[in-house]
């Protein structure tokens, strides 16, 4: 249980370690870790460790700082993992394809030109 008493959320789980996952990135407040199946040559999940916020709509209104920190902990990861350049989708809603709604940015980076998120 959170403190809010809610059930963790897989990401926080993941977080915790209760989950492996492989981490390449860490900082006070976020966690980045490959995604179980990549769509792409590089495809990590970036996201807060905490999973106050359910997309990235109610994370942009409620604590941009983080988001931003978000946005540079992705940078880090296509500078580490590729050639700097990539992709940053944040999937809002099941309509967008969102499945975990605890608010997390996918990285794709490394040859792009066959990734899709679809199916
Ligand atoms: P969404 O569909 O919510 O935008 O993205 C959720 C992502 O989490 C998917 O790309 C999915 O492959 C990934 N995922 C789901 N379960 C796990 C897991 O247990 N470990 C890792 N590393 N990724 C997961």
């Amino acid at each position: 249980m959170t403190a809010s008493g809610a059930e963790p959320t897989l990401f926080e789980r993941i977080a915790a370690r209760e989950i492996p996952a492989r981490i390449v990135a860490e900082t006070d407040r976020v966690i980045a870790f490959h995604d179980i199946a990549p769509k792409a040559p590089v495809h990590v999940i970036v996201t807060p460790k905490r999973g106050d916020y359910r997309d990235v709509v109610e994370l942009a209104s409620a604590d941009p700082a983080l988001l931003a920190e978000l946005v540079d902990v992705a940078n880090g990861i296509a500078a580490d993992l590729a050639d700097g350049d990539f992709r940053l989708i944040f999937n809002t809603g099941p309509g967008g394809g969102q499945t975990v709604f605890h608010v997390h940015a996918h990285v794709l980076a490394g040859g792009l030109e066959e990734a899709s998120l679809a199916g």
